[in-house]
């Protein structure tokens, strides 16, 4: 297979990523394949120490389980846990999918299992949507230079990114990097596609927080996965393979050169290897165990030339229309709705607050930091019909 790479000058060493077959989430052969995929790298110990936190970041996007495709699947993570608890750590599960609405994420917790497995295993699990949210500079960012983002994620003394290995729309693939974004609870979400509304900006922005994180181990399920549109039935994938890697950007590579994509070919990979965040080089990279053969079939992006027509952008667009509104009766004017707002459509009044729509952004960090659940999402006419009013 051949690529055309960069060739940075001062780049010597190899990084390794181990790729194991694994074609079942049978526990037994699941904890087996972790295990060899985890020594080839160093093996757990060589991340983890005894009385560290270890904050495991599984892809919960939304509501199905592992086996769909759509999610990294429960055992994976619980097992995982398992291995920090041996070793004398303390190991958190937490995630904030993608959806947006109250209670979306211990629904999700519930609905893939997470939560219950997880539990048994010995770890705490935790909603980003319904735990302590901290607001943070990133100084050096190219993008992202303010954000609120679960404090877990920064409280942790080990972060351990879990991905799924999925397609997407904007940054071709969703794997260790791409996954870090789940930090970012609700609408918090929202705003960095704002903020990053090209395939490059939300490349950069996406690296600002794997900067920030700086995960020490990625572990993807790549048992199952999803290509093109994630579409039930026929866009899912089984490459039957483990990977882990000290380096994110590494493992996203690997994974792309199994599926037959150059890394420099995804924005992501390319800016963080630019950036000297991680390996993305080919030749850079080290692919051992008993999966460096594996060819992953079939896995390409989805089209987006749909959304080029205009009477469908017209129709996505009327789908869309959220508006962010605060009702008097429950505002009692503590101004965190004030504060949260990043592009200062708030405007505090002797009734409470209000929002000035032409200048919201609808980013929604009022509604998911709104203590007295004041700030409702309008929904309209189509929407509600479609989706139902919130
Ligand atoms: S956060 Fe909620 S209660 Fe506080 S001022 Fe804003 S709308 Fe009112
Ligand atoms: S008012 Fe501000 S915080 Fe609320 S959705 Fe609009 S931009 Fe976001």
């Amino acid at each position: 297979m051949r690529y055309s790479g960069l060739s940075l000058k001062g780049r010597k060493s190899v990084v390794r990523v181990s790729v194991v077959r694994c074609t079942a989430y049978d526990e037994t052969v699941l904890d087996r394949a972790l295990d060899v995929s985890l020594d080839l790298i160093g093996g757990l110990e060589s991340f983890v120490s005894a009385g560290q936190t270890v904050l495991l970041k599984p892809n919960l996007l939304e509501a199905r389980d592992g086996e769909s495709g759509a999610t990294t699947d429960k055992r994976v993570v619980g097992l995982l846990a398992e291995k920090v608890l041996a070793l004398g750590g303390k190991a958190v599960v937490g995630d904030s999918p993608g959806l947006r609405y109250r209670g979306a994420g211990e629904t999700v917790l519930r609905e893939t299992g997470t939560r219950a497995y997880c539990e048994s295993r010995g770890a705490e699990v935790v909603s980003f949507d319904n735990t302590e949210i901290v607001e943070t500079r990133i100084p050096d960012a190219a993008i992202l230079k303010h954000v609120y983002l679960a404090a877990a994620a920064l409280e942790a003394d080990v972060l351990v990114t879990v991905p799924k290995l999925k397609t997407h729309s904007l940054t071709v693939m969703t794997g260790a990097v791409k996954n870090l974004y789940g930090v970012l609870p609700g609408g918090q979400k929202t705003l960095g596609h704002v903020l990053g509304e090209t395939k490059e900006t939300f490349a950069d922005l996406l690296l600002d927080l794997y900067a920030l994180l700086k995960p020490k181990l990625a572990v993807m399920d790549a048992v199952t996965g999803m290509t093109r549109s994630w579409r039930t039935g026929t866009d899912r994938i089984e490459p039957g393979l483990l990977l882990a890697s000290a380096d994110s950007v590494a493992l996203d590579a690997a994974a792309c050169m199994l599926a037959g994509i150059s890394p420099f070919d995804v924005p992501m990979l390319r800016r963080a290897h630019e950036r000297g965040l991680g390996v993305a080089d080919p030749a850079e990279i080290e692919i051992v165990g008993d999966g460096a053969g594996a060819r992953i079939e079939g896995f390409a992006a989805p089209a987006r030339s749909l959304v080029a027509w205009p009477f469908l952008r017209l129709f996505a667009s009327a789908i869309k229309k959220e508006d962010p509104r605060v009702s008097p009766e429950l505002c009692d004017r503590c101004g965190n709705c004030l504060k949260a707002c990043p592009s200062n459509a708030v405007r505090m009044t002797d009734s409470g607050a209000w929002i000035e729509l032409d200048a919201c952004i609808r980013c929604f960090c009022c509604h998911e930091l709104c203590p007295r659940r004041a700030v409702e999402i309008d929904r309209g006419w189509l929407g509600q019909r479609l989706f139902g009013a919130r």
